[in-house]
């Protein structure tokens, strides 16, 4: 599956977990209800390897979040707006 995502538009899209390099095939739109407006989402692209861990992760401070297909996200927004 990561071999799919090695191309051009990989490279424009990292994976959020730090120090990994790899192109991101998933998005986790989440919010931290103690910081975040109800309708303020907050962005991190996932490759397959990491999608579980940050996932897990704003699980266990039961931070609300939705996971999809990257390709769902970029159909839904603009290319300036999803990574702000
Ligand atoms: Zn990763």
């Amino acid at each position: 599956m990561i071999d799919l995502l090695g191309g051009e538009a990989a490279s424009q899209h990292e994976c959020s977990r730090s120090g990994c390099r790899h192109g991101a095939g998933w998005a986790i739109l989440w919010r931290n209800p103690k910081i975040h407006a109800a309708d303020r989402r907050k962005t991190w692209l996932a490759c397959d390897e990491h999608r579980a861990y940050l996932q897990d992760f704003l699980e266990a401070r039961s931070f609300p979040l939705e996971v999809l297909p990257l390709s769902e996200l970029l159909a839904r927004t603009s290319p300036e707006e999803h990574l702000s």
